[in-house]
C-alpha cells in the first residue's frame, strides 16, 4: 500500500490500534506480561487501547514489546512512515521523512531506526538453503567510481575507511547480509554456519581463499572472476545485484551517518529485497512486528 491508501484505510488512532490488535491478538487477547487470557478492556476514556489483566493485575496495550512501545507519535504517522520507507527504492533520509510527516528530524530518525530494527529482527530468523551465492563487499568511505571493480577491495584505489559486509543469497529466494568485523576465514565460516542449512545448500563463491575453510563442509564451486563473470549457472550476479541495491541506498541517502548504524541500513536493503515479490509489503511488515 502507498501512503494514501494507508491513510485512507487507517483514518484514526483507534483504527490503527484496532488493526494492530487484530494482528497481535486475533480473537483471543492476552496479557503480554503473564500470557493470561483473563483480560478486559480498560474504560478510562483518553488512554485508548488499554487493557487490564485480571491475573497479574497489570495493564497493557497492543504496543507493548513492539517498535511502537511508548511512542507519543500518532500511530497514523508511524503507519505512513512505514509505507514511505517500504515504497522508497533506495531509502529515505530522516530530514526528508520529517518534512513529509511534519515531525522533528530526531523523531523521524528514531522512528526509522526502530522500523529498521524490526527488519533486522526478521532477517535474524532466516536460514537459507538451495543454491547459495556468498560474497563480500566494502561500503562506506568515499563512493567508489562506477564500474570500477578494482576499487571494491581494501587498499584499492581511493579506499579510505570502508566497512566489510558479508552476504549470502538463495537463487530466486532470500538474502542475509551483515556487517563483519573482518573478512577472514573464521568470520566467513561463522557467518555461513549461522546463515545456511549446510545439508541442503550448494555454495557458489569467487575464488577468495577466505572460503577455503568451508569447502569441505558443503558442496561448493568457485568462479574465477579474472576470466569470466558468468559461467552458465555458476555466477555470483544475484548477490552482486544486492550489493548494488545496498550501495545505492547508502551513497544515495545515508552517507553522512555514522557507520555504527550500518547494520540497520543493511537490514533495510535486505528486507526490501526479501519482500520484492510481495503484493503487500506493508502487511508483511506489520505482521513481522508481532512475530
Ligand atoms: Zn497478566
Amino acid at each position: 500500500m502507498n501512503i494514501i491508501q494507508v491513510l485512507e484505510r487507517y483514518p484514526t488512532q483507534q483504527a490503527c490500534i484496532n488493526h494492530l490488535e487484530s494482528i497481535r491478538f486475533g480473537d483471543s487477547p492476552y496479557c503480554p506480561h503473564c500470557n493470561s487470557n483473563h483480560v478486559a478492556r480498560k474504560n478510562d476514556g483518553n488512554r485508548v487501547g488499554r487493557w487490564n489483566c485480571h491475573e497479574c493485575h497489570r495493564s497493557f496495550n497492543v504496543l507493548a514489546g513492539t517498535i511502537f512501545q511508548g511512542t507519543r507519535v500518532p500511530l497514523r504517522k508511524w503507519f505512513a512512515a512505514i509505507a514511505i520507507m517500504l515504497n522508497a527504492k533506495k531509502s529515505v533520509s530522516s530530514p526528508q521523512l520529517a518534512r513529509d510527516l511534519d515531525l522533528t528530524q530526531p523523531t523521524a530518525w528514531y522512528m526509522q531506526q526502530r522500523i529498521r530494527r524490526a527488519m533486522l529482527a526478521e532477517q535474524d530468523q532466516l536460514i537459507l538453503q538451495g543454491i547459495i551465492e556468498a560474497d563480500e563487499t566494502y561500503i562506506g568511505g568515499k563512493p567508489r567510481k562506477p564500474n570500477n571493480r578494482d576499487d571494491d577491495t581494501p587498499g584499492g584505489q581511493g579506499v579510505t575507511d570502508k566497512t566489510p559486509v558479508i552476504g549470502a543469497v538463495e537463487r530466486g529466494g532470500k538474502v542475509v547480509a551483515q556487517v563483519a568485523g573482518d573478512l577472514k576465514g573464521n568470520s566467513i565460516l561463522a557467518f555461513i554456519r549461522n546463515t545456511l542449512d549446510m545439508r541442503r545448500s550448494f555454495l557458489i563463491t569467487d575464488e577468495s581463499t577466505a572460503y577455503n575453510a568451508i569447502r569441505g563442509l558443503l558442496p561448493s564451486v568457485t568462479i574465477n572472476h579474472s576470466k569470466q563473470y558468468v559461467d552458465g549457472e555458476v555466477h555470483t550476479n544475484t548477490i552482486e545485484n544486492v550489493w548494488g541495491l545496498l550501495k545505492r541506498a547508502w551513497y544515495g541517502s545515508h552517507h553522512h551517518y555514522s557507520i555504527g548504524w550500518m547494520p540497520l541500513y543493511v537490514a533495510e536493503t535486505c528486507w526490501k529485497y526479501n519482500h520484492r515479490d510481495s503484493h503487500n509489503p506493508f502487511a508483511a511488515f506489520m505482521c513481522g512486528c508481532f512475530s
